[in-house]
């Protein structure tokens, strides 16, 4: 089973067993059945494999921008039936990816820049794009991000490797990305963080927050939502950011983590409520 048939098999559990969000599954469904019916690579990563053992223990991941190999006119058939699926399927945003198909069709959207842009997250390239397209850079960049994503799994499945041991950072080891889920599996100190960008997973202290590096156990806590025994929310009190949490000393291991991302709207609701914002970088 490749990466988008396990994520439509786990969509299709999700959907009975959690139908309060029935509607979040319906509209990831839609978008994995696209995914998984694409068959040419729009967008390829050719990582430099010089030094690299050197440059992860400094701290480098991966991919740098530079690394990307953007085929124009298969990104752009590409992102136009994106938009197509989340204008069908979504209900936000209709008329801004209605007018985001037109400008790719006027070959108005700079790609390869703002994919680099991305892999970056260098913020202005993105706004510069999006104020051009008179689309919201937050739409923007939810496409973006979207085939970025769906880009670099597939290299993964299809070979690209990184090394996870000894990488003790709160970003990324192969796109730099941030975690947006964690798993605990026992007693050892250590949670298994999985980058929001490409699903990679290393290893990192229980105690300390992946994205500002707090260690002091005074201002980093955890919380449960009542009826909820499988997952909590680690908050740090420092820089005021959460990571959700599923604790697999109770429910099955190895589940695709964007998809638990996205069916645990309660729990982002919880901790926002208290105060506390999705993780943002804030040092290396
Ligand atoms: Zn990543
Ligand atoms: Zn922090």
């Amino acid at each position: 089973m490749n990466f988008t048939q396990q994520r439509l098999q786990r969509l299709q559990t999700l959907q009975k067993q959690r139908p309060q969000f029935s509607e979040i599954f319906s509209f990831y469904l839609a978008l994995y059945t696209f995914l998984d019916a694409q068959t040419d690579a729009f967008l390829t990563m050719h990582p430099q494999m010089a030094n690299r053992e050197m440059k992860q223990k400094e701290g480098f991941p991966l991919l740098t921008s530079a690394d990307l190999r953007v085929d124009r006119q298969k990104t752009d058939d590409f992102l136009r039936r994106l938009a197509e699926i989340l204008e069908t399927n979504g209900h936000q945003g209709k008329e801004e990816l209605a007018h985001l198909r037109e400008v790719i069709d006027q070959g108005r959207l700079s790609t390869e820049t703002l994919f680099r842009a991305c892999l970056d997250r260098d913020r202005r390239p993105l706004e510069e794009g999006a104020n051009a397209a008179e689309v919201s850079p937050a739409l923007l960049e939810y496409v973006l991000d979207t085939a970025l994503s769906y880009a670099l799994l597939r290299a993964r499945e299809e070979g690209l490797e990184v090394s996870t041991e000894n990488w003790n950072r709160g970003y990324c080891p192969c796109c730099g990305g941030l975690p947006s889920m964690g798993e605990i599996f026992n007693q050892d100190g250590m949670r298994r963080l999985h980058c929001a960008t490409c699903s990679t997973a290393w290893n990192f202290p229980r105690l300390r927050c992946a994205y500002c590096g707090n260690a002091d156990p005074e201002s980093l806590e955890y919380f449960t939502a009542e009826g909820d025994d499988n997952h909590r929310v680690d908050v740090c009190r420092k820089c005021s950011c959460y990571l959700k949490v599923i604790d697999n000393r109770t429910v099955v291991a190895d589940l695709p983590m964007d998809i638990e991302d996205v069916s645990t709207l309660h729990l982002d609701l919880l901790a926002q409520k208290e105060g506390f914002t999705r993780g943002k970088k804030e040092q290396s």
